[in-house]
């Protein structure tokens, strides 16, 4: 599978809420702090981590809703971070978000067939007769009756709104898809219906999806890789079942033993994650786990950020490891 996403040494700075004292320089939040990965043609990847590690910030900025401050994001061979107006346009319309609220995502005052009609106009640029077909077509493949085409959003369960978020990013024929925790705001049962959903339209479509999510269940059943995020940074990336069955990143470990077995097949016992995050205007020098991390060693303290490991398929930003030979095929850089 050849990339349709290459993020290399990617950072995201906001200054921090309030004014600068006089005569001192605002303070930076490192939201994304130097990331790197690449996305295959037809790939699901899953970016898991606490709330606040930046997975969000990481996915709007890949669609240029968030400024860059550095790095580059290459999509299809355009390189993105150069902010050329065009080659933004051709972004957006060929990769779209699905978002975590499925209500405040889509305009209270438009019907559902005027959301979907207005991306087919502005995307697409179809005639009249052909966007309401169009429309109908895209609430068919998302299992939603034409009968909701005249509805606005508060008549419609949170399913059924979610429902349309997919098909408003469906109707851009997307070859990228990036969904924030689109299912974190479900029933239990209605996210087992999106997920599927996601599973036959992927397939279907060949779609390449990132999947933002901090259910790591959900994760697992979707993604055929996952990045696992902390404070700004990935600390391990690999194929999934490699992931969840043998994790190498200390942080990684814990994240999966803190949630209820997913799998009685999984031979870590459950544990709580201790600690919290620390402030990302305040982050520790050396590994920023390091002040949680059960496995510190004297060298996390201090020794730079460990972002040259590679090990049984997997990218780990750890001292555990041993340094990787430099990489031929993209992968040995995190
Ligand atoms: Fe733990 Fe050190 Fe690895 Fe960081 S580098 S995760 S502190 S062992
Ligand atoms: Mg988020």
């Amino acid at each position: 599978m050849s990339a349709l996403l290459q993020v290399e040494d990617l950072e995201v700075h906001f200054p921090a809420g309030g004014f600068a004292l006089p005569g001192r320089p605002k303070r930076l939040v490192k939201a994304v702090n130097g990331v790197s990965f690449e996305l295959a043609r037809g790939e699901t990847l899953g970016l898991v981590g606490e709330s606040g590690c930046g997975k969000s910030t990481l996915g709007r900025a890949i669609l240029h809703l968030n400024p860059i401050t550095a790095g580059r994001v290459v999509f299809d061979g355009t390189d993105m971070s150069r902010g050329e107006a065009a080659d933004i346009r051709k972004l957006r319309s060929t990769a779209a978000m699905i978002f975590q609220d499925p209500y405040n995502s889509l305009s209270p005052r438009q019907s559902i067939g005027d959301t979907l009609a207005e991306v087919l106009r502005v995307q697409r640029k179809n005639s009249g007769g052909k966007i309401e077909e169009r429309v109908r077509k895209l609430l068919s493949l998302v299992g939603l009756s034409a009968d909701l085409i005249n509805r606005k959003p508060a008549t419609l369960s949170g399913g059924q709104c979610q429902r349309v978020g997919i098909a408003r990013a469906l109707a851009i024929d997307p070859q990228l898809v990036i969904a924030d925790e689109c299912v974190a705001a479900l029933d239990v049962s209605i996210q087992a219906q999106i997920i599927n959903l996601l599973i036959e339209l992927k397939q279907r479509m060949n779609l390449s999806l990132i999947f933002i999510a901090h259910d790591l269940g959900v994760v697992r059943r979707l993604c055929d890789r996952v990045a696992v995020m902390y404070l700004g940074r990935i600390v391990e990336t690999g194929p999934v079942e490699q992931i969840f069955r043998a994790p190498k990143h200390p942080y990684t470990a814990a994240l999966i033993r803190a949630i209820p077995a997913i799998d009685p097949d999984l031979s870590l016992p459950q544990k709580p994650l201790g600690g919290e995050p620390p402030s990302p205007l305040h982050l520790p020098q050396g590994c920023s786990f390091h002040p949680r991390c059960p496995a510190v060693m004297e060298q996390c303290r201090h020794d730079p950020f460990p972002t040259d490991r590679f090990i049984d398929g997997r990218d780990v930003a750890c001292h555990l490891y041993p340094t990787a030979e430099p990489s031929l095929n993209g992968q040995g850089n995190i």
